[in-house]
């Protein structure tokens, strides 16, 4: 992600300098000046702070939004985009695409400071209203939820409602919903999917990127499970970081061969049943054909998928929703004994008091019997939407994601100056006295 204001204003400068080169070279806009005296505008825009004002003068500047990205312009010139046999759909993968994707970048040059750690979320639930009576809402505070994440740490998010491919549906639809955005968001390089039943549950936590830099794939999982055991739950498909190389284009297609739209997905369902110890059902599912894919062709792909378990990456939800009071007691704990931790401060600042409250766990020994925030907690099994839950009570689904929901929120809200002192009441907050901790149950 490209920072703004103070950190990012060097690479900004270059990328706007370097942006107005190639505007010149491959556009001929009418307002544009005929004669570019670039020196004029490089003198301008890499001065000292007094001199912003003059800079921010230059007229001609391309329009640049608060990420230090040019928004407003694509220059003319050929891209893959200008490929009519070019395809957004499962099937018919682009070739070539890291040169593509290079490309576009270097001719948009504001995107490309910043690209490689760039990430982009993606999630979606179906066109059609929900059976379950309260699943709309649910649906809308789990988005609510994703969207809170994705304003504080700076990450576009694309919510899809529709089927891209009309036969994928439930698991598998979101094979060609990030096949798509691949295509949509060359500036990513990272697509971060997350089921609409996962709820980030700590607003602080950022994916460690520089762990992933030799792999494509990034799934929550144990290798032991996978590899020894063959189980189906040896990982969870439902929250994963994918690249955006042709890597990722040619897994995709692989793996959604196992898909519904395919006319062998009834044989895919005896093969996945018969392969793993312990899937119930017979139809194939995407999880499995994952699990399929790493134990079959694990010299293909296995080398470029990493099964991360240092972290919550996707949280079963019946392990976890019990002990939410307990770990939000452990930060107020923290936040008591480490003043700075309860200092006021705006929205956009939130990643240096992520930074702090880490310090403060790790030095403190923070666990006070609590344990840590999980990243992502997934209610697998509960749906939402349908209402179906087989083998789960009302009770332990709705209360279990009504806990998790208000449980993230809450460190939303207190930037706002608010709290839920329960969790289990989502309409009642209270108002969040200067300098006190954010879990305000004990007063
Ligand atoms: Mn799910």
């Amino acid at each position: 992600m490209v920072k703004i204001k103070g950190r990012s204003k060097p690479i900004f400068i270059g990328g706007a300098g370097v942006a107005l080169l190639m505007l010149w070279t491959f556009s001929p806009f009418p307002s544009f000046p005929t004669r570019l005296d670039v020196s004029h505008v490089v003198a301008k825009t890499t001065v000292s702070p007094e001199n912003d004002g003059a800079a921010a003068a230059v007229p001609d500047c391309p329009p640049v939004d608060d990420q230090g990205v040019s928004l407003g312009q694509d220059p003319a010139g050929q891209t893959f985009y200008d490929d009519p046999t070019l395809s957004y759909t499962i099937g018919n993968p682009v070739k070539n695409w890291d040169e593509k994707r290079r490309e576009w970048l270097k001719r948009h040059p504001s995107f490309a400071a910043g690209a490689e750690n760039r990430v982009f979320v993606l999630t979606a639930s179906q066109p059609w209203p929900c059976k379950n009576p309260t699943g709309d809402n649910l649906l809308l505070r789990l988005f609510k939820n994703k969207v809170d994440y994705c304003r504080i740490h700076g990450y576009d998010i694309f919510y899809n409602n529709a089927l891209f491919h009309p036969e994928m549906k439930n698991y598998w639809a979101k094979i060609p919903v990030v096949r798509a955005t691949m295509v949509a968001h060359p500036e990513a390089e990272w697509i971060f999917w997350i089921d609409s039943d996962a709820i980030f549950a700590d607003m602080d936590f950022t994916p460690p990127l520089e762990r992933y830099k030799d792999h494509n794939l990034v799934v929550d999982g144990w290798p032991n499970l996978i590899y020894e055991k063959k189980s189906w739950v040896g990982l969870n498909a439902g929250v994963f970081f994918i690249r955006n190389c042709q890597w990722s284009m040619d897994f995709l297609e692989v793996w959604a061969e196992m898909g519904p739209q395919t006319p062998n997905y009834e044989k895919w369902g005896k093969i996945l049943t018969s392969t793993m110890s312990d899937k119930m059902y017979t139809l194939s599912d995407d999880q499995s054909a994952l699990i399929y894919l790493l134990l079959k062709e694990k010299e293909k792909w296995g080398n470029k998928i990493y099964i991360e378990n240092q972290y919550t990456l996707s949280g079963y939800w019946g392990g976890i929703v019990d002990s939410l009071e307990k770990i939000s007691d452990n930060y107020a704990r923290l936040e008591k004994r480490v003043t700075k931790l309860r200092r006021r401060h705006a929205e956009k600042v939130s990643e240096h008091f992520a930074a702090e409250t880490r310090e403060a766990f790790a030095s403190q020994g923070g666990d006070g019997g609590g344990g840590k925030r999980p990243f992502v907690v997934h209610f697998t099994g509960c749906q939402p939407c349908s209402g179906e839950h087989p083998g789960f009570t009302d009770e332990a689904c709705w209360n279990g994601m009504e806990k998790a929901l208000n449980f993230a929120d809450n460190q939303v809200l207190r930037n706002y100056g608010f709290v839920r002192p329960n969790l289990l009441n989502t309409s009642s907050v209270c108002p969040l006295p200067f300098g006190s901790a954010s879990y305000t149950k004990e007063k």
